[in-house]
């Protein structure tokens, strides 16, 4: 039976999944140098909002059920479709994962050696791992059956998204220079064909 504490049991595992994916390529990403790195306060600041959406408030719901006000009907089929969303979540978050390599970091940075990776899912777009944060903030909404607690990870990410995606292709046009103009020029950002 799929109830709302079996939703809130399966947003975690997924969170839990989300690190567990993460771990190994971080561990490897790091044993490279960095050439240039962008990561001071603003992006702490980025990160640590879109943890709070993601994580802490999402926890405080399951705790201690805040804000009650804000809870919405809990239909199955809803809570159904934010499985499969979350499925389809981890399995871009690993895809992006695997073809971006030692080339991934949690920040903005250019690492020694860096490769401009244009195959693979980065085929199609040219941010898929911020398609993956967004895929698994609608799985969220569609999870938590309460207003607050379901949109904090949408909001979260929306403003590391806003924040971070300019500024991250700029440091990789100055980096690239044409290649990453025609790069950009055959790719859309986060759905493929359209946006
Ligand atoms: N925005 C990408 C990558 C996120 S990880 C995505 O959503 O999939 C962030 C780091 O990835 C950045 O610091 C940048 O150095 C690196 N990066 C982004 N796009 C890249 C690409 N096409 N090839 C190589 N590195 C890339």
């Amino acid at each position: 039976m799929i109830t709302s504490t079996v939703c809130q049991i399966v947003w975690f595992a997924g969170l839990v999944g989300w690190y567990v994916i993460r771990y190994p390529f971080e561990r490897r990403a790091k044993k490279v140098g960095v050439n240039k790195s962008f990561f001071g306060r603003r992006e702490s600041g980025l990160l640590a909002l879109a943890f709070l959406g993601l994580w802490l408030v999402p926890l405080l719901y399951a705790l201690t059920g805040f804000p009650a006000p804000l809870d919405r009907p809990f239909i199955p089929a809803i809570a159904v479709l934010g499985i499969l969303v979350l499925c389809g979540a981890l399995l871009l978050f690993y895809r992006s994962h695997a073809d971006l390599g030692k080339n991934w970091s949690i920040s903005l940075q250019i690492r020694d050696e860096h490769r401009l990776v244009t195959s693979g899912i980065y085929r199609y777009i040219r941010h898929p791992m911020y398609t993956s944060f967004f895929l698994l903030a609608v799985a969220q909404v569609l999870l938590l059956p309460n207003w607050f607690a379901g949109l904090a990870g949408l909001v979260g990410v929306g403003i590391l998204y806003t924040f971070r995606v300019r500024q991250e292709e700029r440091m990789m046009l100055e980096r690239f220079g044409a290649d990453y103009r025609a790069y950009m020029a055959q790719t859309a950002r986060l759905i493929p064909w359209i946006a």
